[in-house]
Order: structure tokens, then sequence, then C-alpha cells
């Protein structure tokens, strides 16, 4: 239960009620399409005017379409309810310090159109690029409502004034995304961390997601970012910034991070850390024993991922290192929040059969919550990333309602 905010609360209003119940209606025909308005009241246990009311009203706002008549053992056949996926849009985009994603999906976050392009060092050329895309996007599909953009950032999103303010991994600095993009599309636009992000896929779209109310999501990639959901809601702590273990000190005294400090986790545990270990180990041979082969130090995590799959020596045992301080990290999570589940994003997770055993033994033996917490990966086809920024536009629709 949650103290009532006396600071911040809404009082119940006929309107209120309406809303809930369009929520749990619009969420029922999500999982259950096609439905009837008979099966609809008898899943909600609303009236049956009730529910035609709302469906009258989701009909003209193009949420939902009437289908084919459905059979009945007696009487008048039912009417069935679909979703209106192909009318209703979502833009997502996912920056990332390489390259960035504009997509288009529908209500049930599937891929329409995408493209990929380079992501500028320079802040406004970037957003000049980005928006002549996004209008594009939506001038070849005039057909589609667009209900708004979600976009999914490697950084974190001040709550008051909409800006990015940590983005260790990118070179611009206190960027105002939010107002350009709606200027130019005048579409809502919804800035999240990609962790954050992540974590919304899981929950909304993810195959474990039934029944999980506290999750964790971690992102290996550049960085390591964590997305943390607690009784169903995301957790975003007093500045936007919360869910910054990746910045946490995990070696005292150690290598310095780009953000400043010594030590910390993501220094140990993310992309960067196994092609740093990669090239520590390729050094160390080439000065002691012989057999090393050419110019170890341009290879990027791509290649160290591929030579691992393929089984070289090297880069499977800086896989494995990377592999280890992941756990020690999650362990750490496991320990303090006991989640019911932990989801690994990221390029790594193509080689879990080597790095999920070495994560799972180092929380065994150091994680002390006695939760049964399952770890696992996402698989990098579905776009996490990406899914969560549509997550970011639908769950202002389709998501529980905060009344009082
Ligand atoms: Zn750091």
């Amino acid at each position: 239960m949650r103290k009532i905010d006396l600071t911040n609360f809404q009082v119940a209003t006929s309107e209120t009620a309406r809303d809930i119940n369009r929520r749990i209606v619009l969420n029922l025909i999500l999982s259950n399409e096609p439905i009837s308005r008979a099966d609809l009241a008898r899943h909600s246990g609303l009236q049956r005017s009730t529910v035609s009311l709302i469906i009258e009203q989701l009909i003209a706002d193009r949420w939902v379409t009437e289908g084919a008549n459905g059979r009945a053992p007696r009487g008048r056949r039912p009417t069935f309810l679909h979703l209106n996926k192909e009318r209703v849009g979502v833009i997502g985009i996912n920056i990332r310090p390489a390259e960035t994603t504009v997509a288009l999906a529908d209500l049930r976050a599937h891929f329409i159109a995408q493209e990929t392009f380079a992501t500028a060092d320079d802040a406004k050329r970037f957003i000049a690029d980005l928006t002549k895309r996004l209008r594009n996007l939506m001038r070849v599909r005039p057909e589609i409502t667009y209900e708004g953009i979600g976009v999914s950032l490697p950084g974190r999103v001040d709550a008051d004034t909409n800006r990015l303010v940590f983005a260790p991994n990118l070179p611009w600095k206190n960027v105002d995304l939010k107002t350009p993009l709606e200027q130019a599309t005048g579409l809502p636009v919804e800035l999240e961390n990609a962790a954050n992000a992540c974590a919304l896929a899981e929950v909304w779209f993810g195959k474990y997601a039934l029944g999980v109310s506290n999750l964790v999501a971690v992102t290996v990639s550049e960085g390591i970012g964590t997305g943390l959901i607690l009784n169903h809601q995301l957790v975003r702590g007093s500045t936007g910034l919360a869910g910054e273990f990746g910045h946490t000190t995990l070696i005292e005294g150690g290598i310095e991070c780009r953000c400043g400090n010594r030590g910390c986790w993501e220094v140990y545990a993310s992309n960067s850390a196994a092609v740093r270990y990669y090239s520590e180990s390729a050094t160390t041979s080439r000065s002691g024993r012989s057999g090393s082969k050419g110019n170890h130090t341009a290879l990027n995590f791509q290649d160290v991922l591929r030579l691992a799959e393929q089984n070289d020596t090297k880069a499977v045992q800086a896989i494995e290192k990377l592999a280890q301080h992941l756990g020690a990290g999650i362990a750490l999570l496991i320990t303090g929040i006991a989640p019911d589940a932990v989801v690994v994003i990221g390029e790594v997770t193509r080689l879990w059969n080597k790095i999920g055993p070495i994560i799972e033994d180092t929380v065994h033996s150091r994680a002390r919550s006695g939760a049964k917490t399952q770890i696992f990966p996402t698989d990098p086809s579905t776009q996490p990333r990406l899914r969560g920024t549509i997550a970011l536009v639908l769950q202002k629709y389709f998501g529980a309602p905060t009344v009082a």
C-alpha cells in the first residue's frame, strides 16, 4: 500500500473510474483479442452497457476495430473486437554512442520500418538530421495515427528539465532533445534511460514478465546500466538518476572510469572491459611468450566476441572475466533488492552458454538475499532497447493509472 502524498494527490472523480475501466478493457482486448463485448463483460465484471460505452469511445479514438462475427451456441452472433494495430503507430528512437536507430512500430511493438545511421558527435547536427528522418518517416505513411515518440538514451534524463544530464559515453553536454523533436513532429516525446527502457520492454513484451513485479534489467554495452522495476513501478529516484549501479565502486582504488570515479562496476564488466582484458592478455603474451599474432590493439568488442565464438582462448578468457565481474555486480543487486528476475541485455548474451553459468556461480557464492531470482538473457534480435521506447509511449494508454 502507498501512503497518500498530501503534496501531490488526485481525488477520485467519475472520470477517474471511467479511465481505470477503459484501461482494463483495453488491456483485456490486448491479451485476449479477438474478443466479444460479452466476454469483455465476463472477464472484467463490468456491466454490458458500460463495456459497450467504453468500446464506442475506443472505436471513435481508433484504438479498437470491429471484425468478423463470431459463433455463439444460441442467440445473436457476437462481433469480435480487435486492437487497431495497423492504424496506430509509435515511433521509437534508440540512441547509442556509435549509431542511432529510428523505427515505426504497431501496438504490439512489431516494427514496420526502421533505419540506422551514425550518431553525430555534434548534438545540434544530430538533432537536425534526426528530425528530417522523422518527418520523412511520417510523410510516407499518412494513413497511420501517430501516438508518440519514445527515446532510449545512453544516459540519464533530468526529471525536471528533460535534459540529458549523465551520459559519460556520449560527447553531448546538457542536451534538450524533447523540445526540438516535439516541435518538428507535433507528437509527445518520452525520454528514458536505455536500461529503464529495457526493463519496461521486458515487463510489457517479454516472455518471462507475467507475474513478475520486481525486475532488474542490466544492459551491457559500452558501459553498464541498470533499470529497476520495484512493485511494478520504474524507480527514478529524487533526481531521475536512480539505477546508476554501473558507476558504483566495485574495486576500491581500481581503474579510472569515464565518470571520474575509480573502480566502477562498468570498468570491469562492460564491452570495453572485455576489449581491455583481451588486449592486456595479447600484450602479455607478445612480450612473454611466442606465438601471438599481429596487433591486437585495434580490435573492438565485436571482434573479441566473434573470436570467443570461434573458441579463441584469449577471447574466451576475456569474456569469462567480464562474466565474473558481471556476476559480482548482479550478486550485489540481488542481495540488495531480492528481485523476481534479472534480465541481461547486450551483444555478450550471444555467448550465454559460456557466461550464464559463470554469472550463476558468482551470484550463488555471493548473493545473500535468499531470493530465487531468475537470471536470463534477452534475445538481441528482439531489439530490447527499441522495444522499450515503444513501451514508453504505450504505457501512457495501457498502464495502471495513479490515483490518490
Ligand atoms: Zn564510473
